[in-house]
């Protein structure tokens, strides 16, 4: 009964740390972890011991006996990474290489303070790295009253299996070491020298939060917008929830097809009952239960074989939704499959070839891949009414999404390659900024899975450290209980991890047990839940102020 990784893989790699024996790979120190779509476990080697159930962050991994059909097809892909051989491998007790963090140094300026901007997976496991050293102080700072970044707002309200990462975070919050400073955006409320003033390092993990846009005519009519807003309104994000999204008509275009584009073509397809039972925004329900969409067509501009989509997401797509490719496409990629010998895009390619097609009758909505469209002009004069391609041909439709993935913005007072759309840096160490340091889609370009920021984070935290250790970080100008002054008086609505929690517990209430929330979207409205916190009495909190 060997253990089996499915969908929801989140690539962190603590399951590979836990297993005894060193069955789950690419591990973090292999060169293929970077780019791996997903870790899997090698059946033959496996002890069935559960020690990485119980690791795994995500609820992604179960013994195979127990999967659902959906899940079946994962048996066979995590088998299929490793070689074939006879029978089952002698059993090793060989634990996967942990990558050392080097310890913190004491100094005499007392520990060492650290301010991580943003509070998405690359902070908090930065954060997390930071706090297993004895003494270390990390205070996070978030532009909005909710925490967690792209995993409360980008990750699709129907893998709710992955937002499972946030109990993870939690857990890093309740340390003493963490401080949350919550809706205070840093270059409006604070800039990088007042942090600076604060701590010995500051670190930004603020992800990509622009899309990359499609310079063609026609973006920018009405019915035209990228697929991360949709992504952004459907979550709820305050920003995004009065996005003009209008799905009174047939036909919904997505440019890209990368996972984003699987993301919100399925939730345009999807039964609004199902999505009634998870947190989707109520905005967003109420505008799909009126929705006419019958298709949403999902343009490449390239060939079956160069498909952007991960194979765990198009085996949970065409598991869940009706998905059809045209007689041309078919044709596609029953050419590609002839050619191409990398396993993991023929697996791609042979659920491809057994898609149905798209001349049948539409009796519920469905997704269509369509190959081999470059996008050359939307269609429309008051609003959209299609989109034309480069071979000429066009297509009908009443909204069109460009979903080309997403791209990092400047930072104040930091560098920025305007080209790549990261910060530019070494390891995570800012060039030709001291005390600065960036992890995550910033860092390294948006690409990769939630868990691929745990490494990422992991990188930039060891250059930190050195660079303290080495004395190379200022000692900050002022003591530890200073901050909280500073930051209250710039931002008098701040939000701490106890208004948090309370935010937390009342959208868990507003969901009725119905739902896993019913999420707030206006701040306002996530303000007036943090201040019905319970609050310790004053004494206490100058004491807490005391010791920090
Ligand atoms: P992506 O994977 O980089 O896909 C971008 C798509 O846009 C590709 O199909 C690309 O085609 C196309 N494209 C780029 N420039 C174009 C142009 N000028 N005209 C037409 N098409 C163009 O981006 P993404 O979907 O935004 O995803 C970002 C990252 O988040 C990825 O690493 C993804 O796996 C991850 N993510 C993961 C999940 C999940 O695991 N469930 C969900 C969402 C996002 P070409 O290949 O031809 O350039």
């Amino acid at each position: 009964m060997p253990h089996v990784i499915t969908q929801s893989c989140c690539s962190d790699g603590s399951c590979v740390y836990a297993c005894p024996v060193n069955c789950i790979h690419p591990s973090p120190d292999e060169p293929g972890f970077a780019t791996a779509e997903m870790l899997y476990i090698d059946p033959d080697a496996c002890v069935d011991c559960g020690a990485c159930v119980s690791a795994c962050p995500v609820g992604a991994i179960a013994p195979d006996s127990k999967l659902t059909d959906n899940q079946l097809p994962f048996i066979e892909l995590n088998a299929g990474f490793y070689p074939k051989r006879e029978g089952k491998l002698p059993p090793t007790s060989k634990l996967a290489p942990v990558l050392p963090a080097p310890m913190v140094s004491p100094r005499p300026g007392g520990p060492l303070r650290v301010a991580i901007v943003g509070s998405g997976p690359a902070a908090m496991y930065a954060a997390d790295e930071l706090l297993t050293q004895r003494g270390v102080r990390v205070n996070i700072f978030e532009k909005l009253p909710t925490p967690y970044g792209l995993v409360r707002a980008g990750v699709a309200p129907d893998h709710q299996s992955t937002k499972r990462v946030t109990r993870l975070f939690d857990r890093v919050s309740e340390h003493t070491g963490f401080t949350a400073f919550l809706n205070v955006e840093v270059g409006k409320h604070l800039s990088h020298a007042d942090l600076l003033e604060h701590h010995h390092a500051v670190l930004y993990a603020v992800g990509a939060p622009n899309d990359r846009r499609l310079d063609i005519a026609g973006m920018g009519l009405p019915g035209s917008a990228t697929a991360t807003e949709v992504v952004a309104w459907f979550n709820g994000h305050p920003d995004f929830a009065d996005l003009p999204v209008d799905l009174g008509h047939d036909r919904v275009v997505i440019i890209g097809n990368g996972n984003v584009a699987l993301d919100v073509a399925r939730i345009l397809t999807s039964d609004p009952d199902a999505l009634a039972r998870t947190d989707i925004a109520d905005h967003a329900l109420a505008a799909l239960r009126a929705s006419k969409v019958q298709e949403v067509v999902i343009a490449a501009r390239r060939g079956p074989k160069f498909s952007a989509f991960t194979l765990p997401e198009l085996i949970g797509l065409t598991s869940t939704c009706d998905v059809v490719l045209d007689a041309t496409d078919h044709q596609r990629v029953i050419a590609d499959l002839a050619t191409v010998e990398d396993r993991l895009t023929r697996n791609k390619l042979e659920i491809l070839t057994k898609l149905g097609d798209a001349s049948a009758p539409i009796t519920r909505p469905r997704i269509r891949l369509a190959y081999q469209l470059t996008p050359q002009r939307l269609l429309g004069d008051e609003r959209i009414t299609g989109v034309g391609f480069a071979d000429g041909g066009t297509l009908d439709a009443g909204m069109v999404l460009t979903s080309i993935g997403y791209r990092g913005k400047a930072i104040a007072d930091l560098p920025f390659d305007d080209v790549a759309a990261v910060v530019p840096n070494d390891g995570g160490r800012v060039l030709d900024t001291a005390g600065a340091y960036v992890a995550g889609w910033i860092k390294r370009g948006p690409t990769g899975f939630i868990g691929t920021n745990k490494s990422c984070a992991a990188e930039t935290v060891r250059n930190l450290v050195e660079d303290y250790n080495r004395g190379q970080l200022g000692d900050p100008a002022h003591k530890p209980a200073a901050l909280d002054k500073l930051v209250r008086s710039r931002q008098p609505a701040v939000v701490d991890a106890v208004g948090w929690r309370a935010i937390d517990a009342a959208e868990i209430a507003r969901g009725g047990g119905q739902r896993p929330r019913d999420k707030f979207v206006d701040i306002a409205d996530m303000l007036a839940a943090a201040a019905t916190a319970p609050r310790p009495p004053a004494y206490k909190r100058l004491l807490a102020g005391l010791h920090r």
